[in-house]
């Protein structure tokens, strides 16, 4: 069955695309420390809470380029600026971090920013922008 054969093939073509976004976006916790356990599954996923760090570093709001906290509401997950408020949403664990897609809501409060600070999802910072 050549178009079985075809079709298999394709479809580990596209688990092999979504394996290497996890890994961009869910890179595993390699701390020196050695604190944090792996739980990672049997299939090598770790399932993912919060955002990457690493991936927190880098962002910023697109609109004055102050720092962002992550904050979520049920399974709504976002990225709230923390001089302008905007709030930028977290679809499929992908930052959509465009204005236009951004609504204004208030400006986290400082027990916001705690609050984000506290969450540590699996050791990993919820919050950039901070030395702390
Ligand atoms: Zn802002």
């Amino acid at each position: 069955m050549r178009m079985g054969w075809l079709g298999a093939a394709a479809g580990l073509a596209a688990v092999g695309a979504v394996v290497a976004a996890r890994r961009i976006f869910n890179a595993p916790d390699d701390n020196a420390d050695g604190a944090i356990p792996n739980r990672s599954g049997a299939n090598g996923f770790t399932p993912r809470e919060g955002l990457d760090p690493t991936l927190l570093e880098i962002l910023a709001c697109p609109d004055d380029k102050q720092p962002v906290i992550y904050q979520r509401e049920g399974d709504a997950e976002r990225l709230t600026c923390t001089s302008c408020g905007k709030r930028y949403p977290v679809r499929d664990g992908i930052p959509v971090m465009l204005i236009d897609e951004a609504t204004v809501g208030p400006l986290p409060t400082e027990s916001d920013v705690a609050a984000a600070h506290a969450v540590r999802p699996e050791g990993k910072p919820a919050i950039v922008g901070s030395s702390a």
